[in-house]
């Protein structure tokens, strides 16, 4: 015969078994819809830790979807990813208002501007002044290296002053391609602002002015 006490022992150990038997299929059901869900760029928001951090008055995310967005300093059309966005709220503690508005080269880029803050601050208006210091002189290999290298530049106004330096060099090889962007230059309304554009106007000014 069990006794009560026995009984009552037997009954606990039940319970406990069915609840570990409970949360382990939560767990599978939580995985497998994660699994999901990240496979359609979705991911689900740790509320807890949210709400332990949380440093808004607003609405908490539950989900996280990815989120398309213009470079603020480039332009270039990025997606923000709900993998990329968990990370940042929940593990770095990011605002929950902050949103991102760089891609990862203008955010690099800026850091390093951030970095050399100081005496040699303004690492671009530098770079610039140099270019154009550059167009005064005659053309050699590194001079040719540097406006290369400044063509391949996230800052499109860079890539303009490398275009205004080919433009004062001249030389056939250098009209050329000034000649080349002009005629990449995109048809279309006003409502397209690209690299092209940009480029084909700037080769277009730099043309005129040597004449
Ligand atoms: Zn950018």
């Amino acid at each position: 015969m069990k006794s009560n006490k026995q009984r009552r022992a037997e009954i606990k150990a039940h319970r406990r078994a069915r609840a570990a038997r409970a949360e382990t299929q939560r767990h599978v059901l939580d995985r497998q819809r994660n699994v999901c869900l990240c496979m359609i760029g979705i991911e689900q928001a740790d509320l807890e830790i949210l709400d332990r951090h949380n440093n808004t008055c607003g609405l908490l995310p539950e989900f996280y979807f990815a989120r398309p967005f213009s470079c603020r300093d480039c332009g270039a059309e990025e997606v923000w990813t709900a993998k990329q966005q968990k990370w940042w709220y929940e593990v770095v503690h990011g605002p929950v208002d902050s949103r991102a508005v760089r891609c990862l080269a203008c955010r690099r880029a800026r850091r390093e501007r951030l970095r050399h803050a100081g005496p040699g601050a303004n690492l671009l208006r530098e770079q610039s002044e140099r270019l154009r210091a550059l167009g005064a002189t005659k053309p050699d290999a590194q001079g040719a290296a540097e406006v290369e290298a400044a063509l391949q530049s996230k800052w499109w106004s860079l890539r303009v002053v490398a275009i205004q330096t080919m433009g004062r060099w001249g030389g056939e090889a250098n009209l050329a391609r000034l000649h080349a962007f002009m005629a990449a230059r995109p048809e279309g309304g006003r409502q397209y602002f690209g690299w092209e554009r940009v480029a084909a106007d700037a080769a277009r000014s730099a043309l005129t002015c040597g004449e």
